[in-house]
């Protein structure tokens, strides 16, 4: 793992820290233990991380064990795809282990509770049991079958065993309680007949033990010593203690449940994903818009994006659900650093550049990173007469704020030139098919002598370098945040957007240089690779791994349609801002209050408002930020993007609001950027230090003394004498390479504003 080892910040490690304190155990062992029946996804991932994190944190083991008990779901193909994922997660487990292994070893148990006058066979059918059970509010009642001798319990069981029985006929059941507070308890099944093959063991058994039976003893034949799982099997607990407990198992396993993973615009139910896949709404497991992880990997998103994500989730005992942004955003974050900026064209449309000579070709320089990415390299982009741009920069006819293409406007061409828009020719439709511009050869590399600067900077690509390319652009798979909440099939929620497929898009040509599995940002369209499966090196097919930016969100804030009480609602919401709901008008009375105080006394977003008018533990902290911290349109963000993200419940964190308004002062005072930032919160929430104090100790102190700048940029200007001279040539676009080489040097330390001035000044002498 390239993250430290340490202890991880949740009620689970402090428990595992404290029984080895107590000498309770000497080796933890934790293990994941899927069901072989679907395809590992996003939650899973989820306990995987735990499970993996915490064994590796106190230096202990991790098995994987298959809970593959029930015939009828289960496969081998799902075997290798859970083995697949979890190693390309990260993650290595000591032990492959199989609960059908443990067949004869339960039913030996299954045998000693029988003699123990605990279990007993018997022949109501399925929905007698359930009828016997009682509620919630009454007791169930005894079966008639529940006083059968030992005698005649065993030989029934023996005989269920040898195949006597069709399905269903009996069943095994503990003898616990009828009138049992905690249902579970109330004469649970052990065992049912089923004559299926099993995917292992083939038609060796037709008894099959359920999964309440297995579960606990897997875990105590394992010696696993923490047994997590999620919230749903708390009530479970109870009985898995049960079982160990009367059969004499010593040392047995202590459950710990944590709550479930649900994300938003996703539905992590294996049965409903399958539904997906065979009712052929997505192409397969692996359709990027899936959330498992084989289609994570697919779409491009990387082991380590989904791990920080884990780790910014955490571990709680409140079920709720994820924003999906916070996902998004550990997938923008791991791309930031990892992504080199080339220029695609999605839609393009053809520019010829009148007065630049027919057959020239100039090859200009181009950085692959911005300047706040400590990353260095260029390459160089072919820029000839005819270009090709995306249609959406061109307007014949523009509003105020375009700021792009149009009739008699210039506009910069990345690394490029300027140019000007002297003529529109359109087909017999009237649709604009291509534009003849001119350009000013003294905007070479994008900067003008003159000092003028248009307000828009284009991507494009040379129409007749670049490399044709088919790109998908992915999108969230449902319109909804609930799917599977409510009356409606989960189905009805699909987003029929999810996926645009492009034909015609053209890519620069630099991308045939690289590794296969690179991953790029297109500039202005978001980060995209190849699609391991179908692309080619003939026929290119790039996948959007991600948008640049949330552009739901920004949906979101568009004023929502007026409300009317007496008019049903439209039949047909295909259209996503219809559906979205005004989150403002659906706040209770109180929130309701609570919200128009904060807007009267700060100006926040109403986005976060709402937010903090809703969790007032929330609110009370960002008060407390406030205070230490005059900053409320911050220090609302942080809490409502970052705090909340690192818990559902903030007297569990390790710091107070005051030490929120002291790390957004750092940012504040320049002292620290704000990826840094980031990382100083990271910690906090790991150790609780003062955000101060990790600053201090890991040197992470932002650098805006020039004093102490000058020397470096001297120095990197002494090590390029080629790149400088370049520079001094016209080729301005180097600046990104200059950046790159101090950025490195000073470790992301430098004032990226400061740092390129210095630059500028020193490079222009
Ligand atoms: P099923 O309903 O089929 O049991 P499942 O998603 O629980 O579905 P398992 O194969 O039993 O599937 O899950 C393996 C492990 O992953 C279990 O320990 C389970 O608790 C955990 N797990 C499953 N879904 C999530 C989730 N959404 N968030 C966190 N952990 C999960
Ligand atoms: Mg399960």
């Amino acid at each position: 793992m390239s993250e430290p080892t340490k202890k991880p910040a949740n009620f689970i490690a402090d428990i595992i820290e404290a029984d080895l304190k107590a000498g309770k155990h000497d080796v933890i062992i934790t293990r994941f233990p899927p069901e072989p029946n679907g395809y590992p996804h996003i939650g899973h991932a989820q306990s995987v991380w735990l499970n993996f994190e915490l064994a590796d944190a106190f230096g202990g083991q991790t098995n994987l064990r298959f809970d593959d008990t029930n015939p009828e779901t289960e496969d081998i193909e799902y075997v290798n795809a859970i083995k697949r994922d979890i190693k390309w997660l990260g993650y290595e487990w000591e032990r492959e282990l199989y609960a059908s292994d443990y067949f004869e070893q339960l039913y030996q148990w299954a045998v000693q509770l029988i003699k123990d006058g605990k279990a007993y066979v018997d022949d109501l059918n399925e929905e007698e049991i359930r009828a016997y059970r009682g509620t919630v509010t009454e007791p169930g009642k005894a079966s008639p079958y529940r006083n059968r001798s030992v005698e005649e319990n065993l030989d029934l069981f023996a005989r269920m065993k040898a195949g006597e029985f069709g399905d269903g006929e009996k069943v095994l059941r503990a003898k616990i309680d009828m009138a049992h507070v905690n249902m579970k308890m109330r004469d649970p099944l052990m065992y049912r007949i089923r004559h299926a093959h099993h995917y292992r063991h083939g038609d060796n058994w037709c008894l099959y033990p359920m999964y309440d039976w297995a579960h606990g003893q897997s875990d105590a034949i394992e010696g696993i010593t923490h047994s997590i799982c999620t919230l749903e099997f708390e009530n479970n607990r109870e009985l898995y203690d049960w079982f160990v407990d009367n059969l004499g198992i010593e040392k047995p396993p202590h459950q710990y449940e944590f709550a479930r993973l649900n994300l938003e615009y996703t539905i992590t139910s294996k049965r409903k994903l399958l539904r997906l896949v065979n009712e052929g709404k997505v192409a397969g497991w692996d359709d990027p818009r899936m959330p498992t992880l084989s289609a994570q990997r697919r779409r491009g998103v990387t082991p380590e994006a989904i791990r920080a994500f884990a780790r910014k989730v955490g571990v709680t005992r409140v079920n709720g659900r994820i924003d999906l942004g916070v996902f998004e955003h550990a997938i923008r974050d791991d791309l930031n650093f990892r992504a080199p900026r080339v220029m695609a064209v999605l839609k393009p449309l053809k520019v010829v550049i009148t007065n630049y000579p027919e057959d020239q070709v100039e090859w200009l320089e181009a950085p692959y990173w911005p300047h706040d990415v400590p990353n260095e390299g260029s390459r160089t982009v072919p820029f000839s007469r005819e270009l090709l741009i995306e249609q959406d920069d061109f307007m014949e006819d523009p509003p105020k704020k375009f700021f792009r293409l149009a009739p008699g406007r210039e506009v910069r061409l990345r690394y490029g030139y300027f140019i000007t828009c002297d003529e529109v020719i359109n087909n017999d439709d009237g649709q604009v098919i291509e534009l003849r511009c001119s350009y000013d050869p003294a905007t070479k590399g994008g900067d003008a002598p003159d000092g003028r600067s248009p307000k828009g900077t284009l991507h494009w690509v040379s129409a007749t370098h670049s490399v044709p390319a088919e790109v998908r652009l992915y999108d969230r798979l449902f319109a909804s945040p609930t799917p599977d909440e409510g009356e409606e099939d989960f189905i009805t929620h699909l987003n029929p957007e999810s996926l645009v497929v492009l034909k015609n898009a053209r890519v620069e040509p630099s991308v045939l240089d690289d590794p296969a599995d690179t991953r790029y940002q297109f500039e202005r369209q978001g980060y995209f690779w190849r699609d391991p499966e179908d692309s080619s090196e003939d026929a290119l097919v790039f996948n959007r791994i991600i948008s640049l930016r949330d552009s739901w969100a920004k949906r979101a804030k568009q004023p929502a349609p007026p409300r009317s009480s007496s008019k049903p609602k439209p039949e047909n919401t295909r259209n996503q801002s219809q559906e979205r709901r005004d989150p403002v008008a659906e706040l209770s009375a109180v929130e309701k209050a609570r919200f128009d105080h904060l807007n009267q006394r700060f100006d926040l977003q109403d986005e976060e408002a709402v937010v903090l008018a809703r969790e007032p533990k929330f609110a009370d902290l960002f008060l407390e930020a406030v205070a230490a911290h005059d900053n409320p349109q911050a220090l609302a963000n942080w809490t409502v993007h970052e705090l909340r993200a690192a818990t559902s419940e903030p007297s569990a964190l390790p710091f107070g609001g005051a030490a929120l308004g002291q790390l957004v002062a750092l940012i504040d005072a320049n002292t620290i950027s704000t990826r840094i930032a980031k990382d100083v919160f990271e910690e906090m929430l790991n150790t609780g230090e003062a955000p101060e104090a990790i600053v201090e100790k890991r040197g992470l102190k932002q650098v805006s003394d020039a004093d102490v700048l000058v020397p470096v940029v001297e120095e990197i200007l002494d090590r390029f004498p080629d790149k400088v001279a370049q520079y001094r040539d016209g080729k301005t676009g180097l600046i990104g390479f200059f950046m790159g080489q101090l950025m490195r040097e000073t470790k992301g330390q430098a004032d990226p504003g400061l740092a390129k001035s210095l630059l500028q000044a020193k490079l222009g002498a």
